[in-house]
């Protein structure tokens, strides 16, 4: 299929998609964080908004969606399905994108979806931005720029009409140093991977969820048609940190150096009296003092809980990437110029391993 040309992108009216991952028929934060974002885009554009759900049994956890925007869920269901694999997921979804043309396609950037979204656009031959941090809706001022700069010969670019509308992704570029901004005027389904947490969930609505729409499309998925089985589901022995849904975290960083255990004990316990989690900047994952679901950052996760408490973190644009939407951030650091300081609410001047015990005690006596 090749969408490069106007008349073939205009077939692509069937409304913004969002992929809703579900894992063991229970769904993943995200789907939802998604769809509530779709919602404000579908509505700027005057388009449907649709769920896209994939599994074995799984049309009873569809209408749930519709409360957080979905005018309607594309239910997919086989027991075929029932565990992910590239090759099922691929092929039924690319069918129903053939059939029912979507203008755009949103998939968490989830270990499932950055495997996903990139095998889906290659066999749709459309573009897709990757780990994108935010979306919107572009009205194009670019012919002159791809005059300019691209490749595109003279008569396409001339057939792009002022009045397209084109989603607009941003995502962090050159190590997050700074913030490019997306656009993919010539294919669809445009389609971007979004951070997990990034997106804020909205209000759920009982009533929006009971006029869902529930649509069964038609597909095939045999077993010839997977080249790979699942024979178990292994779950992690170890619970990882959620860091995602905590309203509190306490993020520890490369000053504690000089009592690691000491310092992450006293994280513990702030988060503890806070009823919070534990989060590290990547340079105490890098050093093996916590494991890795602890990072905050871009190349960690992204977090903007009620109150983010940094201990000893320099305040790096990677790590603020993951934590600076934070309702309220508590910043202690023994140097004054820290760029943490910046972005901090509250900021405390001095060494983390004689503050905190005292915001410890402080906190417990309140
Ligand atoms: P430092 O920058 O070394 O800061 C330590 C701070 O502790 C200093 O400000 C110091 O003044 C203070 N301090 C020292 N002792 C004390 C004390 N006793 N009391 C109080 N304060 C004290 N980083 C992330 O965090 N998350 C990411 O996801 C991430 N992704 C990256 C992706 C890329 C592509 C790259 C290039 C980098 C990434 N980084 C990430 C790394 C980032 O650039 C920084 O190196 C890192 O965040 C620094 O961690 P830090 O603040 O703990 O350490």
């Amino acid at each position: 299929m090749s969408n490069y040309n106007s008349a073939a992108i205009e077939e692509f009216n069937g409304g913004i998609w969002v992929f809703c991952e579900q894992r063991q028929g229970k769904m993943m934060p995200t789907s939802f964080e998604l769809i509530s974002e779709g919602r404000k885009l579908a509505d700027e554009l005057g388009s449907k908004l649709y769920g896209l759900l994939l599994g074995s049994n799984v049309e009873g956890i569809a209408k749930e969606l519709g409360g957080y925007g979905a005018d309607g869920v594309y239910v997919c269901d086989s027991p075929l399905l029932e565990n992910y694999t590239t090759d099922g997921y691929t092929k039924v979804i690319c069918d129903v994108i053939r059939e029912y043309k979507p203008e755009a396609m949103l998939i968490g950037a989830t270990n499932i979806g950055r495997d996903l979204g990139p095998r889906c656009a290659a066999r749709l031959h459309t573009g897709l931005c990757a780990d994108c941090t935010h979306l919107d809706i572009d009205v194009p001022k670019y012919k002159d720029f791809l005059r300019s700069a691209s490749t595109l010969a003279p008569a396409m670019i001339d057939s792009i009409k002022e009045d397209d509308r084109n989603l607009k992704m941003t995502r962090p570029a050159f190590g997050g140093h700074l913030m490019a901004t997306i656009i993919c005027p010539r294919f669809r389904p445009a389609m971007a991977t979004v951070r997990p947490g990034v997106m804020k969930k909205a209000a759920f609505d009982q009533a929006k969820a009971d006029a869902c729409q529930i649509i069964k499309p038609n597909f095939s998925l045999t077993e010839a048609d997977l080249d790979t089985q699942v024979v178990e589901v292994v779950k992690a022995a170890k619970k990882m940190v959620d860091l995602i849904g905590a309203d509190v975290v306490v993020s520890v960083g490369r000053g504690i150096s000089k009592d690691v255990e000491g310092g992450i004990k006293l994280a513990e316990e702030l988060a503890e009296v806070l009823g919070g989690v534990v989060g590290g900047s990547r340079a105490t994952i890098d050093s093996g003092w916590l494991s890795a679901d602890h990072q905050v950052g871009q190349t960690g996760k992204t977090v903007h809980p009620k109150i983010y408490v940094a201990l000893g973190i320099s305040g790096a644009i990677q790590h603020k990437a993951g934590m600076q939407d934070s309702e309220c951030i508590i910043a202690v650091n023994k140097n004054e110029s820290a760029p943490i300081f910046e972005i901090a609410d509250y900021g405390i001047c001095g060494d983390l391993f004689k503050v905190t015990p005292l915001l410890i005690e402080a906190i417990k006596t309140a």
